[in-house]
């Protein structure tokens, strides 16, 4: 037989007893479809499942999702980071409301036009809701497909991407398209996994080739990772009473439309001065450089917190500082206060977004002071 034709079979066969039970399986609305494959995107299913069930109470069609305010919306959406994701997610939303009627595209073309949905989650939806015949490619994929065909292609060139996208077209199942694409994910992600692949009990053992000749920890192939950017946030708590101040980031930047303390950045690893008055004078060098400082003591300085994004490997410290007067009612427009709301400490986990890394902080504050 064929090894397509022989690949095929096997895997629809291994796939009626052995999907992983979703919400989502099954589902024919475009919409939650998208929502889920949008959490899912560099997101484990275990991490994702809640925020599915999350934003599919809050927005069960495409227009509530639409008409809801940003920052409830990444209120919902905070700890799942990469929150391009989430504004991706309201722009393309109010424009199929606005633009299309509420009524999701329904062709492979006009689905990948949407904005934040790449080639991936197109022919997932374009299968899945209306079983057109385009075949998904997302890691598991190509681990499955290089290991079965020995494929020695770096996975992560463009070569790569044309010689797999189609070869996954070539061994997809065009009579049920949604059925097969759920397979190979849910193959790559339970029995052929990237360090454990359970090859002994394994339906396509006798013609995968990377298990033929031995070859199967070396394929998939990777060419070398570029290092990743380092930035570094000193980040400034001020206590006023019982008041802090955070800001919203804006701009073409990491993070952008969540809340943070005001902070300076460096791109490389800064030195904190020792000794306390040290230190007070280098805040007010970085922190207050119009010479209009309201009188303040240094409580806390943290240990350093470590975000890995995409691109970028982001550290950041937290100094925790006590306002000992009275503030001006307009210190919203002098740095470092520039842009700040002032809000109730209390406040800072309710009703605003933050990035992860401020997450973590605020966790472990909350369990070891009274303050937060
Ligand atoms: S034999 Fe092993 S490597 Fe080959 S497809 Fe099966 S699980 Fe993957």
């Amino acid at each position: 037989m064929d090894s397509h034709l022989f690949f095929r079979n096997a895997l629809l066969a291994w796939a009626a007893n052995h999907l992983r039970p979703m919400p989502w399986k099954g589902e024919r609305d475009p919409y939650k479809i998208w929502l889920s494959e949008i959490i899912l995107q560099q997101t484990r299913v275990e991490q994702g499942l809640p925020y599915y069930e999350k934003f599919v109470t809050a927005y069960p069609t495409v227009t509530d999702l639409a008409h809801a305010p940003e920052d409830e919306l990444f209120k919902l959406w905070e700890g799942l980071g990469y929150y391009s994701r989430a504004r991706n997610l309201h722009f393309t939303a109010k424009y199929i409301a606005g633009e299309l009627g509420g009524h999701f595209p329904d062709t492979y073309e006009t689905i990948r036009a949407l904005k934040g949905v790449g080639d991936y989650t197109a022919a997932a939806i374009a299968s899945f809701a209306y079983n057109l015949p385009h075949a998904v490619l997302d890691g598991n994929v190509y681990r499955v497909l290089a290991r079965f065909f020995g494929i020695e292609t770096p996975t992560d060139t463009p070569a790569a991407k044309k010689e797999f996208t189609r070869l996954a077209n070539a061994v997809l199942d065009t009579t049920q398209p949604g059925v097969f694409n759920q397979a190979m994910m849910d193959f790559g992600a339970t029995h052929c996994t990237p360090q454990q692949p359970a090859c002994p009990t394994c339906p396509v053992q006798t013609q995968c080739v990377a298990f033929q000749t031995g070859k199967v920890r070396e394929i998939p192939l990777k060419s070398k990772a570029p290092a990743k950017k380092e930035r570094f946030f000193c980040y400034a708590v001020f206590n006023a009473g019982a008041d802090t101040f955070v800001r919203k980031r804006m701009g073409k930047d990491i993070w952008r439309g969540l809340f943070e303390f005001p902070a300076i950045e460096w791109n490389s690893r800064p030195e904190l001065p020792e000794g306390h008055a040290a230190l007070r004078q280098w805040l007010l060098e970085q922190f207050f450089s119009n010479g209009n400082a309201p009188d303040f003591s240094v409580i806390h300085i943290s240990k350093p917190y470590r975000q890995t994004l995409t691109h970028r490997q982001v550290t950041a410290v937290f100094i925790e500082i006590n306002l000992t007067e009275e503030l001006p009612e307009n210190i919203s427009i002098a740095p470092p206060f520039s842009g700040t709301l002032r809000l109730p400490r209390t406040d800072l986990k309710k009703n605003i977004a933050v990035p992860r890394l401020i997450d973590w902080y605020l966790r472990e504050k909350a369990g070891t002071l009274s303050l937060f």
